[in-house]
């Protein structure tokens, strides 16, 4: 028998504080290599919290190991060939083209002041290619549509080759064709190549059709964890969205439809009566 694969992330504890305040207040959680797993949760629950502490990009305390080894005994350039991180709203170097700046994606792999290989450049022109975004390579970044640069994001990622791919509501500039479009790219690299996905989504219909699990965080704390069907119910989201919803059984889990609240039929003006 051999021994079980560590877990691309494994979580004790994890605690961060920022301004004073505490904002994640002991989160366990593992992931496992090769899963997809997504944290949804209300505005403001520390999902982007905890994906920049599993990243190594905030001060925190507890354990965070990334596939069986401590994030905090890696160099910041062995912790990028590891996980690549798309942020919620990452910041756009002026004037850069769209090709350059997929090209940054590379940098853990360049010796100190050396340049890019053929093979560098290959891998981002594959990335580009396969992101439909080739014919945006020399437009300055900052010209693009927000759902454009959203995939050139993503493409930065892929670019990076890293195992544990962490995106932060990859989907939310994007149209639905385009939000398929990329989860798909997404899990394909997952089928292909063994690559884990610890993501955040708004929309929870389209969080649990591509999650093998979700984590529900409410106020720093993990309110529930589980498969689409345990956590997409109409008393979870009732309570820490203060939702109403309705959840119907869709092909691939559960869909979420948000319901108007019943108007209050006493405040209904009679038909035909004069105010
Ligand atoms: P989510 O991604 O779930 O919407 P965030 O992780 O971005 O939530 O933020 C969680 C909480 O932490 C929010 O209340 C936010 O205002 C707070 N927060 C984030 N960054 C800081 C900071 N640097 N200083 C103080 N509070 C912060
Ligand atoms: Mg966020």
């Amino acid at each position: 028998m051999t021994a079980p694969a560590a877990p691309a992330v494994e979580l004790v504890d994890l605690r961060v504080s920022l301004g004073g305040a505490r904002i994640l207040a002991g989160i366990d959680l593992a992931v496992a290599a090769g899963e997809w797993v997504t944290v949804i949760g209300p505005n403001g629950a520390g999902k982007s919290t905890l994906l920049r502490a599993v990243g190594g990009l905030l001060p925190a305390t507890g354990t965070v190991n990334l596939f069986g080894t401590p994030s905090a005994a890696l160099s910041r350039r062995e912790r990028a060939r590891v996980v690549a991180t798309v942020a919620q709203s990452p910041v756009v170097p002026p004037g850069m083209a769209v090709f350059d700046y997929v090209l940054l994606g590379r940098t853990p792999y360049l010796r100190p002041l050396g340049r890019e290989s053929a093979a560098d450049l290959a891998v981002v022109a594959g990335v580009l290619d396969r992101l439909d975004l080739a014919r945006f390579g020399s437009r300055p970044l900052e010209t693009l549509s927000g759902g454009e640069r959203q995939r050139v994001f993503l493409a930065r990622a892929l670019a990076q080759g890293a195992t544990l791919l962490m995106l932060d509501e990859p989907t939310s500039a994007l149209d639905i064709g385009h939000q398929q479009e990329v989860l798909e790219v997404v899990d394909q690299l997952r089928r292909d190549s063994g690559l884990t996905v610890l993501a955040t989504m708004h929309d929870l219909s389209i969080a649990g059709e591509y999650a093998d699990r979700l984590v529900l965080l409410d106020a720093g704390r993990v309110a529930a964890a589980g498969t689409p069907r345990e956590v997409l119910t109409e008393e979870l989201l009732a309570t820490h969205y203060r939702a109403r919803v309705r959840v119907v059984d869709g092909e691939h889990g559960p869909i979420v439809v948000p319901v108007r609240a019943a108007r209050d039929a006493a405040r209904q003006p009679k038909p035909g009566a004069v105010r």
